[in-house]
């Protein structure tokens, strides 16, 4: 995890926003909103506050929050948890990954995920002492062949990490795939842990939590988190689900990583997850005419574009324009065309990373002006 200088590496999220800031470039790199979300949301963390919400919380999460989670599940998805055992707040959907894997692997285990894959999934495998196997998900889709699980799969396989809506490529699992998966995973007796932090940001295809299916709900740990939903990336409040077992084991790591989680914005969640369902179709409607507003300049511009099913990015090949190394034309974007985006080789091993080395992810959770604008300017690339 450190540098070759011995220094913290810094993610590449990091790295693109400190360019984005350092050249005055929009910033399409990292993932976040720059507006704020519900006011219903973050009037209720102010409250909190006043309230005197500020010493340390229950450790599993505040009761209203826990509730309003599993209501939450049984309201979209017809998904039933006790709030008592089976739901535990974590800091950020960054945690509850971090405390599911190192409170289930073992040495010599292997986790199979997607590739590209949201990189703390590599970093805390490693951590985890386990190793990583991969399915690769390929232009125009981006989704995996059933086939590639089957094959990803040993006796050593103890955990499918699955992610969607997908985190960089944009795709949203079909239920033939959950379906897949599930199989697979009974049939190995493997747990499946799924990373659903931008469940409410569909467009035309529903989110299919793979909990929800027939024999999953037993072996899976269902993760998200508040930050993509109600655009408060920065108040890192997550939370999972699963049988009550394994919410204990994992709640014994939670507890030396970080013990409780913010205790005056789990009462503004718990507001957040019982707003009506306009909200969350609002959410993803705004969403989805910046998806195309971008995807459309992008094209303009002379990119090759796969339209994403949902989250926040949109992947586009620079190759029409004459750039095939992505690492290094993000590098030079700022100057450029006064854009930041990141390479989508920064999601790949680097086995792998080269079937993907003309791709640049762009955020499009951003204002419309900076949408409009950056397409202007990426258009002077061709
Ligand atoms: N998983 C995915 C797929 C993500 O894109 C992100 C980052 N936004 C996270 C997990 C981390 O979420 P959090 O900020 O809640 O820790
Ligand atoms: N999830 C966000 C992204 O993919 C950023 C999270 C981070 O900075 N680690 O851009």
């Amino acid at each position: 995890l450190l540098s070759d200088d011995g220094q913290v590496r810094p993610t590449i999220f990091a790295e693109m926003s400190a360019l984005a800031a350092s050249t005055g470039s929009l910033n399409l790199g990292q993932g976040f909103p720059d507006e704020d979300g519900p006011v219903e949301v973050t009037e209720a963390a102010r409250a909190a506050i006043s309230e005197g919400h500020n010493q340390y919380p229950p450790g599993r999460g505040i009761p209203d929050l826990l509730s309003a989670i599993s209501e939450h599940q049984q309201r979209f998805y017809g998904i039933t948890i006790d709030p008592d055992t089976e739901v535990l707040v974590t800091t950020g959907a960054t945690e509850a990954l971090a405390a599911t894997l190192l409170a289930l692997l073992e040495p010599g285990d292997e986790v199979v995920t997607l590739e590209p894959y949201y990189d703390a999934y590599g970093a805390l495998i490693r951590l985890a002492g386990a190793t990583h196997r991969t399915v690769a998900l390929r232009h125009p889709h981006y989704l995996p062949s059933h086939a590639d699980l089957t094959a990803a799969i040993t006796d050593r396989t103890r955990l499918i990490l699955l992610n969607t809506p997908h985190n960089p490529c944009g795709s949203v699992m079909p239920v033939e795939t959950l379906e897949h998966i599930v199989a697979l995973a009974t049939a190995n007796d493997a747990i499946i842990v799924t990373d659903e932090v931008y469940e409410h940001l569909t467009f035309g295809v529903p989110h299919i939590p793979i909990a929800s299916l027939s024999g999953a709900a037993e072996r899976t740990v269902t993760i998200s988190s508040g930050g993509k939903t109600f655009n408060t990336t920065g108040w890192k409040v997550g939370w999972l689900s699963a049988p009550s077992p394994i919410i204990t084991a994992i709640q014994s790591v939670k507890q030396f990583l970080t013990y409780t989680s913010g205790a005056p914005f789990q009462p503004a969640m718990a507001t957040g997850l019982r707003l009506p369902d306009e909200f969350f179709t609002g959410a993803a409607d705004t969403l989805r005419a910046k998806r195309d507003l971008l995807s459309d300049g992008l094209r303009a511009a002379g990119f090759d574009v796969s339209t994403p099913s949902g989250g926040y990015f949109v992947i586009a090949d620079a190759a029409p324009l004459g750039f095939t190394d992505a690492v290094d034309l993000c590098r030079k974007l700022p100057e450029l065309a006064g854009v930041v985006g990141v390479p989508v080789a920064a999601f790949c091993s680097e086995d792998r990373a080269p079937e993907y080395s003309s791709l640049v992810r762009f955020a499009y959770c951003k204002r419309t002006e900076v949408l409009e604008e950056a397409a202007m300017r990426l258009s002077r690339l061709g």
